[in-house]
């Protein structure tokens, strides 16, 4: 696969430290066949898809999401609104046990007594699999966005079960929030009406809350329990630049 080297990977995501997101969505796209973003309709997954329909046409990118069976109807809507501005067409993965089942298995509302196990379920599941066949992930990871994306770089080395790489690309890694707004703005990029009502970073409903304009972004997230679902936790990095992103 090309650039797969953690080394020479480490030195190129060094070189695009001062490339725009554009920039590295274009480079990205050209170096790794088998890319997909994935999004869940964040705004910064809209924004990186606006963005990535101004290199390719909408049709020809892979775009997949996470359905956890506990999206807002508003993010649903989200996703008919982009597949019609964009003509992509996002393919979306479920985990391999349903709602019903885990219910039957762990009681309703798993959520409430372990945020782990649901996410393992619901989240992480899937995305092993949805995964499985991508070379290049890209992300709408930021370094803003709190301790646990601090040390994100722009170009990241995993590997798949079976040892061959996986490349996470994260092409807003220096935006900060200010800058991802000012281009959904800018743009007219569709976004989630949330926003508009205190939420700062939206997920499933169970674990999704509005929080204070001063409030860090991730805050209403799993109560301030935890910061990150585990998709983006998974899995060991094996470049050698920065410090791990989790
Ligand atoms: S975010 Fe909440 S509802 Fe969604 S998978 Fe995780 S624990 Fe379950």
């Amino acid at each position: 696969m090309p650039l797969s080297n953690p080394e020479e990977l480490s030195a190129r995501s060094a070189e695009l430290e001062a490339a725009s997101p554009v920039e590295i969505l274009r480079f990205a796209l050209a170096t790794w066949p088998g890319i997909a973003i994935s999004s869940a309709f964040g705004v910064e997954d809209c924004a990186i898809i606006d963005l990535a329909c101004g290199i390719v046409s909408g049709a020809s990118l892979h775009v997949f999401s996470i359905d956890t069976d506990f999206l807002f109807p508003e993010t649903h809507a989200l996703k008919a609104r982009m597949e019609e501005r964009y003509g992509i067409r996002v393919k979306v993965w479920k985990g391999s046990v349903t709602k019903e089942e885990q219910d039957a298995t762990h009681g309703e509302r798993l959520y409430e007594r372990s945020t782990d196990q649901c996410c393992a379920i619901r989240k992480i599941e899937p995305i092993g699999r949805a995964l499985e066949s991508v070379d290049a992930w890209v992300t709408g990871m930021r370094r803003d966005q709190g301790p646990s994306r601090a040390g994100i770089q722009i170009l990241e080395r995993y590997d798949h079960q079976d040892g061959s790489p996986l490349i996470k690309v994260n092409p807003l890694a220096r935006w900060t929030h200010k800058d991802t707004w000012a281009h959904v703005m800018k743009h007219e990029v569709p976004y989630n009406p949330l926003f508009d009502q205190g939420y700062k970073s939206i997920g499933c409903w169970p674990c999704s809350k509005p929080v204070d304009a001063d409030a860090d972004e991730r805050a209403g997230r799993w109560g301030g329990q935890k910061a990150e679902c585990g998709i983006h936790t998974f899995m060991i990095r094996k470049d050698p630049s920065g410090p791990p992103s989790a």
